[in-house]
């Protein structure tokens, strides 16, 4: 009787099941990654299109799979927050950031600012600007070297306590960047009363820029927007000078991309982006 249901949709059924069995190993396997330091943290450069000056890095987190290899968040991220594994993954994130952000003051390297992905749980939390001052304590980072990105998702969720939570922390410095913006549901109310202080152009818009005339006036539309509301721009994904020319033209302070460099492991970054500090007796000088 068995085998009578054989054919089509019993093979149907077997992938759906290998799907599933991946998707749980996945996540049983995310619990020993965060407790054994499986994850890893590369960044990215953010550039003044201007001066062509570092003034953050992005975190991406990866993962070091023992068997799997280095995986990329596209292989975990979703699977973690179906299964319930994104809050340890983003505490473990948060901390490692902090921790780097403040080894880099003490070793004097200028890096500007760190930008860290936030997932949709994390600031829905009832603790979120507790958990957030907590971390800067422990680690010692400062809030004027942390700046935290959410997409138009979550802003789009954000009650009145979020709110409240957001400008709280930004009142001591810590700065709100607004991810993926225009892929999601955007509320031009929601960034007035957010306290946002960055738009970051997604690459969807700016692949396309210099040959997509849509694409174009939504980018510059986006960068007006921006400026109207005293927001920075970033625009993500800049792989080439043609675009970075046509963001330049329109006013784009920032860029992020392979042009300039691809997430980069830290000792890269630190040999190739981050610069030492004068000593203070150099600028002190008159
Ligand atoms: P995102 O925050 O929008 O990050 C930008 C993504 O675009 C990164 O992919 C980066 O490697 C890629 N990228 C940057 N410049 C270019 C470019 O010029 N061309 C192309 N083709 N791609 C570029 P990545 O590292 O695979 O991360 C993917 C997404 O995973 C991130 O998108 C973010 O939403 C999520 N993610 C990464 N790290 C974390 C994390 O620590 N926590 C959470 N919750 N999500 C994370
Ligand atoms: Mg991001
Ligand atoms: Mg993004
Ligand atoms: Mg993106």
């Amino acid at each position: 009787a068995k085998e009578a249901g054989r054919g089509t949709h019993a093979f149907f059924a077997d992938t759906m099941t290998d799907q599933l069995r991946h998707e749980l190993e996945i996540a049983s396997e995310l619990v020993r990654a965060v407790d054994h330091d499986e994850l890893c943290l590369h960044y990215q450069p953010q550039v003044d299109l201007r001066s062509g000056a570092l003034v953050g890095v992005e975190a991406l987190v990866r993962w070091q799979h023992p068997e799997r290899g280095l995986l990329q968040p596209g292989a975990f991220i979703d699977i973690a927050e179906r299964r319930g594994m994104i809050r340890p993954l983003s505490a473990w994130v948060l901390e490692a950031v902090c921790r780097q952000a403040r080894a880099w003051r003490e070793r004097g390297l200028v890096f500007g600012r760190v930008a860290v992905n936030l997932c949709a749980q994390q600031v829905a939390d009832d603790a979120f600007a507790e958990q957030i001052l907590a971390v800067l304590e422990r680690t010692g980072a400062r809030p004027e070297e942390l700046e935290l990105e959410f997409t138009e998702t979550v802003l789009i969720q954000a009650d009145a306590r979020t709110q409240a939570d957001i400008i709280r922390l930004s009142e001591i410095g810590v700065r709100f960047a607004i991810d993926d913006f225009g892929t999601g549901f955007s509320s031009l109310q929601y960034l007035r009363n957010l306290r946002a202080d960055k738009i970051k152009i997604d690459r969807e818009f700016v692949k396309d820029v210099t040959h997509n005339p849509s694409d174009a006036e939504i980018v510059k539309a986006t960068i007006a927007l921006g400026v109207a509301l005293g927001l920075e721009t970033i625009a993500e994904g800049v792989e080439t000078e043609a675009q970075a020319a046509f963001l330049r033209r329109h006013g784009c302070h920032q860029v992020q991309g392979f042009l300039y460099a691809r997430p980069l492991g830290v000792e890269v970054l630190e040999r190739d982006w981050l610069t030492r500090r004068c000593p203070p007796h150099a600028a002190d000088a008159p």
